[in-house]
């Protein structure tokens, strides 16, 4: 039975966690370099992406994630982690004070934090996605959107068929939503495909 390890270091790995449990998967909390050894996928969670990559930085976790990366484990990043494993951030002005820090360039996309708005215009959408029968309904919270992205990067599925929200490049998967905070593990289960497959 794979082991997928949650980055526990700020946000909601708890909620992965849970939802783990529902498709009897186990599951790791990581908060440091030597709890990477015997997993076979990563998540990493939504949460605030400033803080989790203090923290990345601050246990050294960095060129651990970049090396499980390139050897081909599948790793999953859902809003704030999707910021963190894109190839570039992209700050508007209203962000000019936050402290800037280079992603860990695990998948060929550029994202702009926060462009869907405030904590006040989080919602709620149905999105048709590749490889689920049934639309999911997705919610987003204070979530970045895809600027970019480069010829090898899968659209698993988008808003109004321009605003990509979940995309795929080898081994890397990025959904800008929070399939944790539902009842539905269909998107848990399709990452879980990623790492059954390897
Ligand atoms: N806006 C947050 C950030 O930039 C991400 C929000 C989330 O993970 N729900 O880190």
């Amino acid at each position: 039975m794979p082991v997928i390890g949650v980055l526990a270091l700020q946000g909601d790995f708890v909620e992965h966690i849970n939802m783990l449990d529902t498709l009897e998967v186990n599951s790791k909390e990581i908060r440091s370099k030597n709890q990477f050894k015997n997993i076979d996928g990563l998540i990493i969670p939504g949460g605030e992406s400033t803080s989790i990559m203090r923290l990345i930085e601050i246990f050294d976790l960095k060129n651990e994630i970049i090396s499980c990366s390139k050897k081909g484990m599948p790793i999953w990043g859902t809003c704030a982690g999707m910021i963190i494993v894109a190839q570039n951030i992209i700050h508007n002005e209203s962000q000019d004070k936050v402290r800037k820090y280079d992603p860990l360039n695990l998948i060929d996309i550029d994202v702009n934090r926060n462009a869907f708005g405030r904590q006040i215009d989080s919602f709620e959408h149905d999105i048709d996605v590749e490889g689920l029968h049934d639309p999911y309904h997705s919610i987003f919270i204070r979530a970045p959107q895809v600027s970019r992205a480069g010829k090898n990067v899968e659209i698993l599925a988008s808003i109004n068929k321009t605003k990509p929200v979940i995309l795929k490049q080898d081994n890397i998967l990025v959904s800008s939503f929070h399939p944790e905070l539902t009842n539905d593990n269909r998107i848990h289960n399709l990452f879980m495909q990623m790492v059954l497959r390897r």
